[in-house]
């Protein structure tokens, strides 16, 4: 791989990868290995950690004084951005999907800890209304960077190949080997950085992401994007590959109600890795991606003779703001 792009250090990296002996057993399954993303040390730690170290850095290196980005209101993303800016200097506004609710919970809670313009924006919580607000912010003689949503572009999708390149020394020491990577896709950069990895090293593993939202990313359907993000990346990093939609895995059948609404299935895998493991996942992303993998496991897909990495991209502090529809006891 190579590219001299910059880097901000924002996190604390290797993050540790564990095994879940107690979570495979329950499940009578397959060996359950676990990369501990949500410990990256910002913000309460996930995924756009890593991504946010090479975007911060390019907002860095043109100058800005502000960022923007745009999420849903229990937006992690938002919330790592919103610690990154603060411990950069940065001025953070945030575009918010829905309206402000009576009390703060969760991401919302912290993103005004770090004290971020927040702008709420109904229906638009992908970013829409930014246009409109990047003029206001020139005007007024700010030099804004916009965000992509979710942190999802080249700078996103490099922080994962080279998370994969971690995690591949990880592997190698403990001496095992992954029959499958398991993770929450939702804007793009986490799968199409990894896929990108597991094509380097040349890994006879799948690499699946399981569809957490029924939408697409600037209309384009989510999986196409995804596809054009890893060969852009790949280009980037003079990597010569070529993806096309047979490479991708992207699993959509535990998108349920859709969107950040917990079912079952979410209720049932939080329980099982808090119980078993004492380990916290999030109500939106990963308790959908376990509820996906514990699934498989059941259903036979997943043999219990491989081995699964479950990658945790972080998102607990969202718990607090579910707690409705969390009664777990
Ligand atoms: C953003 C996020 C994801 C999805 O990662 P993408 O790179 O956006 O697909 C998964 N899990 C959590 C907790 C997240 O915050």
């Amino acid at each position: 791989m190579t590219h001299n792009l910059p880097k901000a250090s924002l996190g604390y990296f290797p993050t540790p990868l564990i095994e879940l002996s107690r979570l495979s057993a329950k499940l009578n399954g397959p060996k359950i290995y676990m990369k501990r993303d949500d410990n990256t040390g910002l913000a309460l730690g996930g995924n756009k950690t890593r991504k946010l170290e090479y975007i911060m850095a390019d907002a860095l290196a043109k100058g800005a004084d502000t960022v923007i980005t745009a999420g849903a209101i229990q937006s992690n993303h938002c919330r790592q951005t919103a610690g990154a800016a603060a411990s950069l200097g940065l001025e953070c506004h945030l575009v918010l999907g829905g309206q402000a609710p009576k009390q703060a919970q969760g991401n919302l809670l912290l993103d005004q800890i770090y004290g971020c313009h927040i702008h709420w924006a109904g229906a638009n919580r992908k970013g829409e209304d930014i246009p409109a607000l990047v003029e206001q912010l020139t005007a007024k003689g700010k030099k804004p960077y916009v965000i992509p949503y979710g942190g999802s572009n080249e700078h996103g999708a490099i922080a994962f190949v080279e998370a994969y390149k971690e995690m591949e020394s990880q592997r190698e020491a403990m001496d095992v080997t992954f029959s499958h990577i398991v993770f929450a896709s939702s804007s793009g950069a986490t799968h199409a950085g990894l896929m990108l990895g597991n094509k380097m090293f040349d890994n006879d593993c799948q690499i699946v992401g399981i569809n957490i939202d029924k939408g697409e990313m600037d209309k384009v359907p989510f999986d196409e994007h995804i596809v054009s993000l890893a060969n852009s990346t790949a280009q980037l990093i003079a990597a010569d590959y070529q993806f096309t939609a047979d490479d991708l895995i992207l699993n959509s059948d535990y998108v349920g109600d859709g969107y950040g609404v917990i079912g079952v299935l979410e209720k049932e895998a939080i329980a099982l890795t808090a119980q078993n493991e004492g380990i916290l996942l999030d109500p939106v992303y990963t308790g959908r991606a376990m509820g996906g993998l514990i699934d498989m496991i059941r259903t036979g897909q997943i043999k219990a003779t491989d081995n699964v990495l479950f990658w945790h991209t972080g998102g607990a502090p969202a718990l607090f703001a579910y707690a409705d529809d969390l009664d777990i006891r």
